[in-house]
Parts: C-alpha cells; sequence; structure tokens
C-alpha cells in the first residue's frame, strides 16, 4: 500500500508533516515543530505516533519531542553529526543509512549548509523526500552552519532525486521566495505562472507544498544557479556556478 502523508502549520510559518505507512499502521512525524498541532493531526487522522524523523537541531524543528516521546514513547531518529544538540535521541543516522517507517524505506541524504549536519529523508519507492530548510519552494535555507560551496552541493543532491520526487519542506516561505526570484528571473514563465498560483493558494489559506523536483528546477533560482541565463541575468557570466548561488543567496539575505 502506498504511503500517505498529511500536512499541517505549527507555530508561525512552520510545517509538520506526517508519514504513514497503511500496511502496518506506523506513523512518523517529520520533526517536531510543536506537540501541540502534531497531536491534533495524528487525532484528524485516527493515527499512532511511533517515530520523530529529526532533519536537523534549531528549536522549531525539534521543541515537540520531549513531549511527544513522553506521551508516544516514539522512536527518534537524528543525524548524527547534530545528535548532540538534541535531546531524546534513540537512532543517530548519517549518508546513506536506511530509515524504516513501517514498511516504508527511507534513505538518509546529508545536506549540511543551514545547518552543519542537516540531512534530508528520501522515500525512492514512495516518491517523497523531507528536505526540512535546505531546500523551500521557489528558495533555499539561510546558510548558518556552512558555506554557500557546501549548500550548493546539498541542493545539487537534492535536484538529482527523480523529477516527480514530492517534496515537503520546513516552512511556508513561498511567497516571499517567488517576489525574490522574480527580481533575478523576471521573465521566467515557470516562475510567473508559480506567481500567480501562490498568491491564488495563499488567498484560499492552502499550502503550496508539496512541491516537486521538476518544478523547483523550472523555476527556483537557487536550484538553477548553474543556468547560464541565471547567471548572466546577474551579470555573472563568467564565474562558476557556486560562485552565482553565492551571490544569489547573499542577495537573499538582504533582499
Ligand atoms: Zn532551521
Amino acid at each position: 500500500m502506498p504511503a500517505e502523508t498529511h500536512l499541517f502549520r505549527c507555530l508561525n510559518d512552520n510545517y509538520g508533516v506526517l508519514l504513514h505507512d497503511p500496511s502496518t499502521g506506523t506513523t512518523a512525524a517529520i520533526d517536531a515543530p510543536e506537540a501541540a498541532p502534531i497531536d491534533a493531526a495524528l487525532a484528524e487522522r485516527g493515527w499512532r505516533l511511533t517515530d520523530i524523523l529529526v532533519t536537523h537541531h534549531h528549536a522549531d524543528h525539534t521543541q515537540g519531542i520531549a513531549e511527544l516521546k513522553k506521551k508516544h514513547l516514539c522512536r527518534v531518529v537524528a543525524p548524527r553529526k547534530e545528535a548532540s544538540k538534541i535531546a531524546n535521541v534513540d537512532v543517530t543516522v548519517r549518508e546513506g543509512d536506511v530509515v524504516q517507517v513501517g514498511s516504508l524505506v527511507g534513505r538518509v541524504l546529508e545536506t549540511p549548509g543551514h545547518t552543519a549536519g542537516h540531512i534530508a529523508y528520501w522515500f525512492k519507492s514512495d516518491k517523497l523526500a523531507f528536505v526540512g530548510d535546505t531546500l523551500f519552494s521557489v528558495g533555499c535555507g539561510r546558510i548558518v552552519e556552512g558555506n554557500a560551496e557546501m549548500m550548493w552541493q546539498s541542493l545539487l543532491k537534492i535536484r538529482n532525486l527523480p523529477a516527480d520526487t514530492q517534496v515537503f519542506c520546513g516552512h511556508e516561505y513561498t511567497a516571499a521566495n517567488v517576489h525574490f526570484a522574480l527580481t533575478i528571473e523576471p521573465k521566467n514563465l515557470a516562475l510567473r505562472s508559480r506567481a500567480e498560483e501562490v498568491v491564488r493558494l495563499i488567498e484560499q489559506k492552502r499550502p503550496t507544498i508539496p512541491t516537486t523536483i521538476q518544478q523547483e528546477k523550472s523555476f527556483n533560482p537557487f536550484l538553477r544557479a548553474d543556468l547560464h541565463s541565471v547567471a548572466a541575468g546577474i551579470g555573472m557570466e563568467d564565474s562558476n556556478a557556486a560562485s552565482v548561488f553565492a551571490t544569489i543567496r547573499a542577495r537573499k539575505d538582504k533582499f
């Protein structure tokens, strides 16, 4: 049976996601921004929390763990490189490790840059990726602990996933990201239609995610830093992709 997902808002602009395996009844929360909305989502679906898969150590992704673990006795999986910064961890994982949620099989991708030990979880057969704060729709995470080259390599790793992979990210930042992206690629037709779609979704109070790898490749400037048109658009046609990426990221920080 295929995996089921349930997406909901937490805190100000964080997303919570539940990943459910109907054949075993297993349910994982991807990160734990806040216990109450996760419990509400579990109750709404009639699911029991068995696992928490943590992408990185930031408080807005981990502060619900203690309460959820106490209540549900769930297993907490976290990046090995950040385990010392996250309480209540049961299993630590690194690049290439397999993480099972019931019969669903995920693989760990190390995606440093936002934090030094950030990881993503890719469920190949179910065409799902949970990327935390590395990739956002039409944007990417701030480089807090890494450098631009590191973040660019992490984004390439995600960009290389199959085009029809559905991508769940940690925040609803899409409207602001679109606003910025239009300053980099004002003539990109895929981006302009995404801009219209995002306005419509937000008016209807609907989420702009999940997105797909294919869509992001068409309109996310941070995944397009190696295109001549993008480099030329910011006057960097002779620079390498990582430098173009670094410049776009720095502009976004000041935007
Ligand atoms: Zn973060």
